[in-house]
């Protein structure tokens, strides 16, 4: 199994986000992991959830996902933009973005789960 698909399952990463590249760092204990979609991927719309094609991909961002072991894992991503005819051009929405996963977290090993998020929502 290649590293990119092994990131992949770690990360629980679904179709048709797949991992293009990943950067270790052990002196950091970082591990930076670049997700990618196909060429011709469509998405739903935000608002309708109408399947579109890739209007754009805005740029890059870095998100904090689960530590990796020891290691701080970030995401990187440029988020696919569509534009229904309904509704305008928007971001689509990414599975490590929603309300339940863990945000961006500039502080070393905070531990983030969606235990946490929840007792916060309720
Ligand atoms: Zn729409």
């Amino acid at each position: 199994m290649r590293d990119t698909e092994l990131c992949r399952h770690v990360l629980g990463l679904e179709s048709p986000w797949e991992v293009s590249r990943v950067d270790l760092s052990a002196e950091g204990e970082r591990i930076d992991v670049w997700v990618d979609h196909p060429k011709g991927t469509r998405w739903k719309c935000p608002e309708c959830d109408v399947m579109l094609p890739t209007y754009d991909d805005a740029e890059e961002r870095e998100w904090r996902h689960l530590d990796t072991c020891q290691f701080l894992t970030y995401l990187h991503a440029r988020t696919p933009r569509v534009e229904c005819p309904k509704h305008g051009v928007f971001r689509v929405r990414l599975p490590w973005a929603e309300p339940m996963a863990c945000p961006l977290r500039t502080t070393r090993r905070r531990p983030c789960s969606s235990t946490s998020s929840k007792r916060l929502d309720t």
